[in-house]
């Protein structure tokens, strides 16, 4: 369901936080439109702390593999990454129907290694967000509905202290393709 117990903008600032401490950097100079390669001057290895360092403020598992690995276990080698390392029209076509403009910059034919430099805090942000979305109505524990929030960011059930319980970021990806492909949106 679509929580309003964590807000965006407590997200954004969580992602800025983590992205603060992984680069030594200053949560207050940071943009939500930063990139985090182009601006911020992260490395591929830096994105794995980055999610570690959210996963253990949310409670929540982010995805190990991006999108367009998944399109390509999902539906064939090649789908989304062409023999050139190009990104295919299919693999765009995916991005806009899951991202619409949530996510800018995906074009076919850009070279997968400039997809990471799309990657912003608020990107980041929206990925944290659509797992914090798949919060249960109930308690998974008590069956209560009574979900809160002390701290703006870790969500418990009120009745039973119970944690939150996310679907994981590799598994709600799984999902949305399919869904997308049972929707016949791709063609
Ligand atoms: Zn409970």
């Amino acid at each position: 369901m679509t929580q309003n117990i964590v807000t965006e903008e407590k997200v954004i600032e969580a992602v800025k936080k983590a992205v603060a401490e992984t680069l030594s950097g200053n949560a207050e100079t940071i943009q939500p439109d930063n990139s985090l390669i182009k601006d911020l001057g992260a490395e591929s290895l830096d994105f794995l702390d980055i999610n570690y360092r959210l996963e253990q403020s949310f409670g929540i598992k982010m995805a190990r593999h991006f999108i367009l690995e998944h399109i390509e276990e999902m539906f064939g080698e090649g789908t989304a990454i062409d023999e050139n390392g190009l990104l295919t029209e299919k693999a765009v076509q995916f991005l806009k129907a899951r991202y619409g403009e949530a996510f800018p910059g995906f074009r076919a034919n850009m070279d997968i290694d400039e997809v990471p430099s799309l990657f912003t805090i608020r990107t980041m942000a929206g990925g944290v967000m659509d797992i914090l979305n798949t919060l249960p109505e109930k308690c998974t524990k008590c069956g209560n509905i009574a979900w809160k929030t002390d701290d703006g960011v870790r969500v418990i059930c009120g009745s039973c202290g119970e944690s939150a319980a996310y679907m994981n970021g590799d598994d709600l990806i799984k999902e949305w393709l399919t869904k997308i492909q049972a929707d016949n949106k791709i063609c």
